[in-house]
């Protein structure tokens, strides 16, 4: 299908994207790399009057060492999370997600922040960024405010962003020689995971000191896996202690219930998805 007719405007600041969004309210819509907002349009899911392109801003897009976080702009592409080695080296596990997510043309065009303002509860990088502990920057007409990640899902597609903001960049605090892994479960290739479980995890003498556990598809919004963090902080790396605290990864989760599998089996996958997550992530 065709999109229903709109105006476009292509800003080159921030400033001049806020004001436009101010005067054309709830007619209008940000677009990042389209990748999930021109399938709506087409479908017309959604028919704003208004279309406020950011391609054309370069204040958004890059990632820059911040001491101990790292600052990646919203319009940073996945395929520069890919490649960037700041973030190989101080938050992998973005990478690792990052690897998973649609195919190599999405992954040219879709942003960073375009995927988490979009909060698909099975998107890819959302369990990532909660699992790191990730502050989102959000710009309006009175300021900038941080938010932190665990109050940014709000609900299905729904984020803390108003509708007068955009999101800007996201903080991520450096996970410096931290194991990183992203176990996505799905049927055939390049789709959204049916589970998928991200994890980082803090290896000392073979100890587990620390881990950070994100789930992706097991409710409305990413979730953290705490009960698992907890259960693994202060464990021998072992497939032992791994098995144990993994089984506990369903806990507090409203996993949907779908043509790809119900609520019963997507706990039960969370499981062993957590468990292999963990165990490579640690090295094990
Ligand atoms: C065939 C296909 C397969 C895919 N497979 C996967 C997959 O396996 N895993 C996965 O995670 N994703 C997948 N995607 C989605 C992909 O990750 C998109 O890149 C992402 O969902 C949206 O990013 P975008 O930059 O294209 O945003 P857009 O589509 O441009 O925008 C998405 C939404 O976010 C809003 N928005 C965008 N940027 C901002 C901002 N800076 N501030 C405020 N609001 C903003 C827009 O108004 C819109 O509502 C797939 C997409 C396609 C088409």
């Amino acid at each position: 299908m065709i999109p229903a007719q709109f105006d476009y405007l292509a800003p080159t600041t921030v400033d001049e994207a806020l004001a436009a969004l101010a005067e054309h309210g709830d007619d209008a819509k940000i677009l990042a790399g389209g990748q999930s907002l021109l399938p709506v349009l087409r479908m017309r899911l959604n028919a704003p009057e208004m279309v406020i392109d950011l391609n054309k801003i370069p204040e958004l897009r890059g990632v820059r060492d911040d001491g101990d976080h790292l600052v990646i702009g919203a319009m940073t592409r996945h395929s520069d999370i890919a490649m960037d080695p700041q973030i190989g080296e101080h938050a992998a596990l973005l990478q690792k997600a990052v690897h998973h997510l649609a195919d190599e043309q999405i992954r040219h065009r879709g942003t960073f922040g375009g995927a988490l303002a979009h909060a698909d509860p099975a998107g890819d990088m959302g369990a990532p960024a909660l699992a790191l502990g990730c502050e989102f920057v959000i710009a309006g007409r009175d300021g900038v405010r941080n938010v932190a990640a665990d109050d940014f899902f709000v609900d299905l597609f729904e984020t803390a962003i108003g509708e007068d903001e955009i999101l800007t960049a996201v903080r991520v605090p450096k996970h410096t020689g931290w194991g990183a892994h992203y176990e996505k479960f799905v049927r055939v290739a390049h789709q959204w995971p049916i589970v998928a479980v991200a994890a980082a995890v803090k290896v000392d003498g073979g100890t587990i000191t620390e881990a950070r556990v994100g789930l992706t598809n097991m409710g409305s919004t990413p979730l953290r896996a705490r009960a698992v963090e907890d259960a693994l902080r202060g464990q021998p790396a072992t497939e032992d202690a791994v098995r144990d605290a993994a089984a506990r990864a369903a806990e507090g989760a409203n996993p949907p219930s779908d043509l790809n599998g119900d609520a019963e089996y997507r706990a039960h996958l969370a499981t062993v998805l957590t468990r292999r997550a963990v165990l490579t992530a640690a090295g094990v």
